[in-house]
């Protein structure tokens, strides 16, 4: 008999030709067949998207590399659904996302088409990784790539519990400093936005969110920690936010209506 090929799906949220995509394409081929299906252009900090009341189009492009790959007019999150709804002839195995050119650490995961690429897998009960670097030029994506290939291929010897998706973070080291990889929780991420106010040629205000970069809090067992400590930090999330600990705090909101 012969063997399954796994069939891997590359996404990104930084658009179709991202060096960061190319780069986690070229890592994955040894693994199986892999079809690229990317945003035509950058969708960062979109969040979880679903197109519904316009069109969407793919049209056929190529990588820097000369390799074939399909770019969609939607959002990240849009091209993982389009490939899982029928689009492409082949079952999808795995949907691996990135790699993006910064850390998707805390609550950046809720804004992340990066991330929201591989929660939209998991709605559809496929396995989805979604993958990160603080991108250098001295480094380049190749130690980045390597570690999705590696994460990548356990994933496909071993399957995901039904409901769960990898954020996976990777250090911005060459591959022989990079420490291993360590399991996280999310940490807390720290937003230093400010509101920068200007007025148009027309005389009204317009508004840009700036502000400097986030940082974080680097506590023991986050994502962050493990980064900063030049570890791959793999924090299995799922999409069920409820908050089991607040039952206590809103005690007094819930409970039948008193009788008439
Ligand atoms: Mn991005």
């Amino acid at each position: 008999m012969v063997p399954h090929m796994p069939h891997l799906l590359v996404t990104n949220d930084d658009g179709v030709h991202a060096p960061g995509l190319a780069a986690l394409a070229a890592a994955l081929r040894p693994l199986g067949r892999v079809t690229v299906l990317a945003p035509e252009r950058n969708w960062s900090a979109s969040g979880h998207v679903k197109t519904l009341h316009k069109p969407l189009r793919v049209h056929d492009t190529q990588l820097a590399d000369g390799s074939p790959a399909l770019a969609c007019t939607g959002a990240p999150s849009d091209a993982v659904a389009l490939a899982l709804l029928g689009l492409l002839d082949l079952p999808v195995d795995l949907v691996v996302s990135g790699i993006n050119p910064h850390a998707n650490l805390g609550h950046d995961v809720t804004y992340s088409g990066t991330v929201t690429a591989a929660m939209e897998a998991c709605i559809f009960g496929v396995p989805g990784v979604a993958v990160s670097t603080e991108h250098t030029q001295a480094i380049g994506y190749e130690p980045a790539a390597a570690m999705a290939a590696k994460v990548a291929a356990w994933v496909l010897d071993h399957g995901l519990p039904a409901g769960l998706l990898l954020n996976v973070n990777i250090p911005a080291l060459p591959a022989g400093a990079i420490r291993g990889i360590k399991l996280t929780r999310q940490g807390q991420r720290v937003y230093r936005d400010a509101l920068v106010t200007r007025q148009d040629p027309r005389g009204r205000p317009y508004y840009w969110i700036g502000g400097e970069d986030p940082s974080g809090l680097e506590d023991p067992g986050t994502d962050f920690a493990a980064l900063a400590a030049g570890w791959v930090s793999i924090t299995p999330l799922h999409l069920d936010l409820t908050a089991d600990w607040a039952a206590a705090a809103l005690a007094g909101l819930v409970g039948p209506h008193p009788a008439a």
